[in-house]
């Protein structure tokens, strides 16, 4: 069942600037663009994000697990789809049938690939994930060449086709780093042998964000961005030209004076100093707003920023209007993070608040938030 929405916390996401965001990375990266939206297009709403980078360029999509795809296939979306992440019980011929490309990590995984394409009598189209140094996934440079020999045998027999290999870089955000280079020059290498067993793949590609704006030598064929079609910060500190896509945004709820010497929200953290007035906006760490920012944020209500104060609770905020009530009434927007372009705060200013990074902030955005789409 659908989790009910909160119509008073909106996620508003600009798919223009999504598909400006699609544009920057291809015309950086000069390749093809995989939209990475998994996690539900890190929390912007995966379908909408998809159709809107597919309409701006992108040629493919990007998820996680084969959930994530199959609910893309259902929307209707009919791009190529990989899907990297699997488990034992995943329905791997489920995602053949919806021609759901697979990247396989593993010589058991291949083989459960087989045993799903045999099974449909049918020929799988895979991605080979190569681990070639985030040791996460990736088959494992020791399985390498009795991989190699399996696969080349799938591929002989008709079982797979193998139209990308792949690999994820550990320090794409340290653009001159040496591993980005080797990583790389490692994932050729594979490549080569595949080829030299007649299992060479059509394309390949390994730039996310990061790589994808800053080492065009990286890109190979296709590149694969998730933050930056967001517009978020592939890389704290360097500007691209990325428009942030959403703005959290939640009505004020409520308004009221408060004296002076009164503590608000659990555990009276905050304490008025003097008469002044509070709003409460229908925002929590539920929705989000992580609890150890308590005290820390500040809300944008017009052109005026508000701080936030007291303990973030589950479900609720409250902002300090200070004594005039800075002309604040109920019913109107207050925006938690947006675009920043008018100096409002951003997600990226929450990450650098809790010591984390925009993509987590971004990701946590769903739930009961109402999403809306302009
Ligand atoms: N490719 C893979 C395999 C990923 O796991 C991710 C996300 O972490 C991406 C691409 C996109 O990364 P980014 O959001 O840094 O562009």
């Amino acid at each position: 069942d659908p989790v009910p929405t909160n119509p008073a916390l909106t996620a508003t996401v600009d798919l223009d600037a999504i598909a400006h965001n699609v544009s920057v990375v291809r015309a950086a990266s000069g390749a093809d663009v995989i939209a990475v939206v998994k996690a539900d297009g890190y929390g912007h709403g995966a379908v909408p994000v998809a159709r809107a980078a597919l309409e701006a360029g992108a040629t493919e999509l990007g998820v996680a697990v084969i959930g994530e795809a199959l609910a893309l296939r259902a929307a209707g979306l009919d791009a190529p789809i990989t899907a990297w992440l699997h488990t034992n019980d995943d329905d791997f011929g489920g995602a053949i049938a919806a021609g759901v490309d697979l990247a396989v990590s593993s010589r058991r995984q291949l083989g459960r690939v087989l045993d799903a394409a045999r099974a449909l009598g049918t020929t799988a189209t895979i991605s080979v994930k190569v681990d070639t140094g985030l040791n996460r996934s990736g088959v494992a440079a020791d399985e390498w060449s009795d991989f190699a020999a399996d696969l080349a045998a799938a591929v002989a027999e008709e079982a797979v086709t193998v139209r990308a290999m792949m690999c994820h870089l550990a320090r794409g955000d340290e653009p001159e780093h040496p591993l980005n280079s080797e990583q790389a020059r490692r994932l050729d290498t594979a490549r080569a042998d595949l080829v030299r067993r007649g299992a060479g793949p059509e394309v390949m590609h390994l730039a996310n964000s990061p790589a994808a704006l800053t080492r065009p030598d990286l890109a190979r064929d296709l590149v694969r961005p998730g933050i930056a079609i967001y517009g978020g910060v592939p890389i704290p500190g360097r500007d691209f030209g990325l428009i942030p896509a959403m703005t959290l945004s939640g009505e004020v709820a409520l308004v009221k004076r408060l004296p002076a010497g009164q503590g608000v929200s659990y555990s009276h953290t905050w304490v008025s100093e003097r008469d002044t007035m509070i709003a409460v906006v229908p925002a929590g760490y539920a929705d989000g707003v992580p609890r150890t920012a308590s005290g820390r944020l500040r809300v944008r209500i017009g052109d005026r920023d508000f701080p936030q104060i007291g303990r973030i609770c589950m479900d609720q905020i409250v902002i300090d209007l200070g004594a005039d009530g800075g002309g604040v009434r109920e019913g109107d927007r207050a925006e938690l993070f947006g675009t920043g372009l008018t100096g409002g705060p951003t997600a990226q200013e929450w990450a650098e608040t809790v010591g984390t990074i925009d993509y987590e902030i971004l990701s946590r955005i769903g739930g009961r938030t109402a999403r809306t789409y302009v």
